[in-house]
């Protein structure tokens, strides 16, 4: 199937909201790099750090770049110090279920402890406003779908106790300092920016639809599918999947609701449809007009067999509504990233390193 860029254009510049310079934790990974180019667009100044372990410095479009972790705390009182910083996007975490059930100190460290310092330099420098990326794995196995804001949250797995953890860290700085949040919990971030600048590039890659059409790219690759014995109509595990360009435009709404003096909350981000694996391979195939190999394997520890959000929240309270609903854009906007960069940024002409755009 043709890309069709005349319906994936970028949402059109609205033009000044009035919100000034953002410091985007993680603004090198696949989520965080989608986020600067839309704050970017909106003309809003940007500062990104990233400790590029698993970010890409070539995934930053624009604004200035700082390389450096949030564990060091005498950097983030720098950086603070020396910019006009007025809120903060923080979306420097690990984040794979699987990875986390194997080691979760690394996660309890990287996604909780490491955070510390990050709300410790701001509140120390008077920045008061965060908006936060949570997780649907918060809600560990929901006994109702499509899940609302309110449904107990239950982690499964040691990922999703970490952004709960922070979710209430972040809700005793509110009561006890005046911080102003928002907690945007994601279902399935996916797809790739339509004009093809960025994409995602982990390595190893474990997320779904990269697997799926990097098996088409990489010859003798094959998609394990964890698990055909969910309680599910295929068997397989079901996931809402939601645009990488949907997710960043509710941060921009996040960030307009925090100046525009609304109150701290928490909101679901996904497209309130759900898609099984099965589902996805086969759509995949759709799109790219080719068979998929797959190999049917156990489940993998820690995944829930269905995930769908509730995303009314959003919309009544900021607006929000997904732009790329179909499964099939969302995935078509990945291959096209992912056929014209079979190596990730690696295929890109631009250099690793180097000075920030300042
Ligand atoms: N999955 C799979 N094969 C893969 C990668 C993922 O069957 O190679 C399944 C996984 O078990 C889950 C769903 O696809 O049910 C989405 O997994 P992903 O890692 O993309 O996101 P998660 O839901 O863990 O955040």
């Amino acid at each position: 199937m043709d890309y069709n860029r005349q319906s994936l254009l970028p949402l059109e510049f609205t033009g000044e909201p009035g919100v000034g310079k953002v410091l985007i934790i993680g603004g090198a990974g696949y989520i965080g790099s989608h986020i600067v180019k839309r704050v970017l667009e909106r003309g809003m100044q940007t500062i990104v750090f990233d400790n590029l372990q698993t970010g890409h410095r070539e995934a930053v479009i624009g604004g200035t770049f700082i390389q450096g972790d949030i564990g060091d705390e005498r950097i983030l009182q720098e950086i603070f110090a020396a910019h006009e910083i007025d809120s903060v996007i923080h979306m420097a975490a690990d984040c794979l279920v699987g990875d986390s059930m194997k080691d979760p100190l690394k996660y309890f460290n990287n996604n909780v402890s490491k955070g510390l310092n990050l709300l410790g330099a701001m509140l120390k420098h008077n920045v008061n406003k965060m908006v936060f990326s949570s997780s649907a794995a918060v809600y560990g196995n929901p006994t109702r779908v499509p899940i609302e804001e309110d449904s107990p949250p239950l982690p499964v797995n040691p990922y999703g106790e970490t952004k709960l953890i922070f979710e209430k860290i972040l809700e005793s700085c509110k009561v006890a300092h005046g911080l102003q949040y928002i907690s945007l919990r994601y279902f399935n971030a996916a797809g790739a920016d339509p004009d093809g600048l960025i994409g995602e590039d982990h390595h190893p890659e474990t997320h779904l639809i990269p697997t799926v059409l990097m098996a088409l790219l990489k010859k003798g690759r094959k998609v394990p599918i964890y698990g055909t014995d969910y309680d599910t109509p295929d068997g397989t595990c079901i996931r809402d999947y939601i645009h990488i360009v949907d997710i960043a435009e509710a941060h921009i709404l996040a960030l307009e609701a925090l100046h525009g003096g609304e109150g701290s909350d928490i909101f679901n981000l996904g497209n309130g449809k759900g898609f099984s694996v099965k589902q996805i391979i086969q759509m995949a195939s759709t799109v790219t007009g080719r068979t998929i190999p797959v190999i049917e394997t156990q489940r993998r520890p820690g995944d829930p067999p269905i995930l769908i959000a509730s995303s009314e929240k959003i919309g009544r309270k900021l607006g929000w509504f997904p732009r790329y609903e179909k499964l099939e854009d969302i995935i078509a906007t990945a291959w096209r990233w992912h056929r014209t960069h079979p190596h990730g940024f690696r295929s890109s002409s631009l250099k690793k390193g180097g000075k920030g755009w300042t």
